[in-house]
C-alpha cells in the first residue's frame, strides 16, 4: 500500500515539475555539445606541429650558402710554398770560414802565408764532386783568375748574387737559365790563393749589395715564399 501511494507522489511530481525537469535537460544537453565541440576543435590544432618540412627547407639552403663562401677566395688566394736555398756540394768540411773582414775572425792561408779576411766559406770535397746551383737563377758570369781559379756567378733574385769559384769543368755559359739543383761545374784546387787547403768549392754570397755569410744559404736555412699556380 505505502509503495503504489509513493509512486503516486512520483507521478504528480514529474507533472507538477515537468517545465522545469525539461529546461534542466536541456541545459545539460547544450553543456555537452558545446563541451564535444570545442574539444573537437582544440585537437585537430594539434596536427599543425608537423611544421617540420620548414626546417628542412632552410637547411637544404644553408649548405648551398657555406659552399658559395668557401668558393669564392679559392680562386682569389694562391698558395705560398717555401722555396729552400740547398747547399752546392756534398762537402766533407768547411776548410776555410767566414770572416766577414772582421780582424779578430782572420782565418790563415798556408798558400799565402798571410792571416787575412776570407769573404766566402771554402767547402772541402773530394777533387772532382760535382756543384750545382743552390737555387733558380741566372748565369751572369763565367770568369777564371789566377787567384780564385773558374768562377762562376749566378743571379738568385731578391737581389742574391752568389759567386762559386775554385771550379773545374764548368758547365754553364754567361746568360744561361739555370735550375736548383743544375749542375755548373766540379770542386778542383783551380784557385792558386788556396790550392793548399785542397779541393774545395770557394762560395761568396752578396745579399742587396752586402757580403754576408753563406752558411746558412748552405744549410738550407734561407727559404723564399713562391705563390704556386
Ligand atoms: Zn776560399
Amino acid at each position: 500500500m505505502n509503495t503504489t501511494k509513493q509512486q503516486n507522489k512520483f507521478v504528480k511530481f514529474l507533472r507538477n515539475h515537468a517545465a522545469l525537469l525539461l529546461l534542466i535537460f536541456c541545459i545539460v544537453a547544450i553543456t555537452t555539445v558545446v563541451l564535444v565541440v570545442t574539444l573537437t576543435r582544440n585537437n585537430p590544432v594539434i596536427p599543425d606541429e608537423p611544421v617540420g618540412t620548414n626546417p628542412d627547407d632552410t637547411d637544404k639552403n644553408k649548405p648551398d650558402d657555406s659552399t658559395d663562401v668557401n668558393k669564392d677566395p679559392r680562386p682569389t688566394e694562391k698558395e705560398k710554398i717555401k722555396v729552400y736555398f740547398v747547399s752546392p756540394v756534398n762537402y766533407t768540411s768547411v776548410s776555410m770560414e767566414y770572416t766577414d773582414g772582421e780582424e779578430s775572425k782572420f782565418v790563415f792561408s798556408s798558400t799565402l802565408n798571410v792571416w787575412q779576411a776570407h769573404r766566402g766559406v771554402d767547402l772541402a770535397a773530394a777533387d772532382g764532386t760535382q756543384v750545382a746551383s743552390m737555387y733558380d737563377g741566372t748565369v751572369i758570369d763565367v770568369t777564371e783568375t789566377y787567384g780564385m781559379g773558374h768562377i762562376v756567378k749566378i743571379d738568385h733574385g731578391d737581389n742574391v748574387i752568389a759567386t762559386y769559384a775554385s771550379l773545374t769543368d764548368v758547365q754553364v755559359q754567361k746568360g744561361q737559365q739555370v735550375a736548383k739543383g743544375e749542375i755548373i761545374g766540379s770542386v778542383s784546387t783551380s784557385a792558386s790563393y788556396e790550392f793548399l787547403d785542397g779541393a774545395h768549392l770557394h762560395l761568396e754570397i752578396t745579399k742587396d749589395g752586402e757580403i754576408t755569410d753563406p752558411m746558412p744559404y748552405v744549410k738550407g736555412e734561407i727559404f723564399r715564399e713562391v705563390e704556386q699556380d
